[in-house]
């Protein structure tokens, strides 16, 4: 636990005259001295509200340990209606887009201002003052919310575009999944394609355009271990972990494709670490959220042990660098997910959506998580323990689609503080652009 407020080694950093100001001012004062070159680290766990943060603290945690992304200093809540005419709930390429430029936009709308015209980017903003900038999925890297920052577009299923995008915006670091948008049709890339649902369907091969602007490019452990920068592409095997629940004799484990969500970030922080004028990073999960809409809490549970890993990752490197602002929310909530109590043997679920609305995952012919025939507790929404008890809650459900809950922000780092209270989700966008000096 820390003692002291992280904020306050950045003092030490600061010129001397910021330090002389500030070092008399008192904790009301507003102005804090902000570093020279900060960097910033957006960590998304996309659908990740409350109730997620909650179950993955209780069943990965238990009731004793903080996990590492509710353990940061600064906690507070953000909304996440879109700026939209017709919707109270957002998608995930709004919910990126309002932290990306800071404005509310449509459903749908992938970094561009509310009547689809272009606007600098947080990233834009970033390549202007000259730092590093990476995007990193534990599923396609060419995701809404990574193109919200990093490609806008009119439409966020426009992927090939989207990895094209990235590539001429020269974002340093791209990791993630979705080799089958970065390879033409035909061409099934590096990763051996499991079914249809794998096969390329690019038109160019943008893999080879990267290598010829420079990118290393990794497919597995040994070429990711070997990449160094300053610009690199990363395209493994994504959403491995569910993969393992759901494909029949596949381990993560044993794949030469999978690489941690965690290792990714920490060799991005490597790269892009090394430019003195700091980086801009947008980190995502997008197996939180289709675990959401599929709903499967054990999956979106090991989502969240991947995001804790992240966190940990980025708060030791916090240790020796402190001008990283460290920014882990959600575009959304996904699911109306609730935790319950577990009922006795034989006791009907009087309330419980679970009969009624639960989707059919891409995997299965029949829901996963329908009630069982003998009316136990269908595997996927539990029982789960909690951690060091003898406890028990399972999980259920109210939609298949997105909530419009508050989500929690939880910060570390400069300016980490802006975020105690309730704010819109545009107040990312406003932290960000007052900590770059904007
Ligand atoms: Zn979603």
């Amino acid at each position: 636990m820390p003692a002291t407020h992280p904020a306050l080694p950045l003092l030490a950093l600061v010129a001397a005259g910021a330090l002389a100001l500030s070092s008399c001012g008192d904790s009301a004062s507003e102005s804090v001295a902000l570093p020279q070159h900060p960097s910033v680290i957006i960590l998304s766990g996309d659908g990740m509200g409350s109730q997620q943060r909650t179950a993955i603290q209780y069943h990965t945690y238990g009731l004793d340990e903080r996990q590492p992304m509710d353990a940061l200093p600064v906690a507070g809540m953000l909304d996440t209606i879109p700026g939209d005419p017709e919707y109270a709930v957002s998608d995930s390429a709004a919910g990126a887009t309002a932290w990306a430029v800071g404005k509310k936009v449509p459903n749908g709308t992938t970094g561009l201002g509310p009547d689809g015209e272009s606007v600098p980017t947080l990233l834009d903003l970033a390549k202007q003052r000259g730092m590093s900038t990476g995007l990193v999925n534990d599923h396609d890297v060419t995701n809404a919310t990574l193109a919200a920052f990093g490609a806008p577009v009119p439409d966020r299923d426009l992927k090939v575009e989207i990895a094209e995008g990235y590539l001429d915006r020269g974002v340093d670091v791209l990791f993630g999944g979705g080799e089958k948008y970065w390879y033409p049709k035909g061409d099934a890339g590096r990763i051996p394609d499991e079914g249809d649902d794998d096969a390329s369907e690019g038109s160019a091969n943008l893999v080879q355009r990267a290598e010829e602007l420079g990118y290393g490019y990794a497919y597995d452990r040994d070429t990711f271990d070997a990449l160094t920068g300053p610009k690199a592409l990363a395209l493994v095997q994504d959403s491995a972990k569910r993969r393992s629940n759901e494909i029949e004799g596949y381990d993560y484990h044993s794949d030469p494709h999978y690489v941690a969500p965690e290792k990714l970030v920490a060799k991005a922080l490597d790269i892009l670490g090394r430019n003195e004028n700091g980086f801009f990073l947008v980190i995502e999960s997008d197996d939180l959220d289709s675990d959401g809409h599929e709903h499967d809490a054990q999956n979106m549970m090991l989502a969240g042990e991947s995001m804790n890993a992240m966190v940990q990752v980025i708060t030791e490197y916090q240790k020796e660098h402190p001008d990283v602002l460290l920014i882990v929310t959600a575009d959304h909530e996904t699911g109306g997910m609730a935790i319950e109590n577990v009922l006795d043997d034989d006791e009907p679920e009087p309330n419980s959506d679970q009969v009624a609305d639960d989707p059919v995952p891409y995997w299965a012919e029949t829901p996963e998580n329908m009630p069982l025939p003998d009316g136990g507790v269908p595997k996927r929404s539990g029982p789960f323990t909690i951690k060091g008890t003898d406890r028990q809650f399972k999980v259920d459900w109210t939609t298949a689609e997105h909530t419009g809950t508050m989500v929690p922000v939880t910060a570390a780092g400069p300016l980490a503080e802006r975020f105690t209270g309730v704010h819109h989700n545009t107040h990312v966008y406003d932290v960000i652009t007052e900590l770059f000096g904007n």
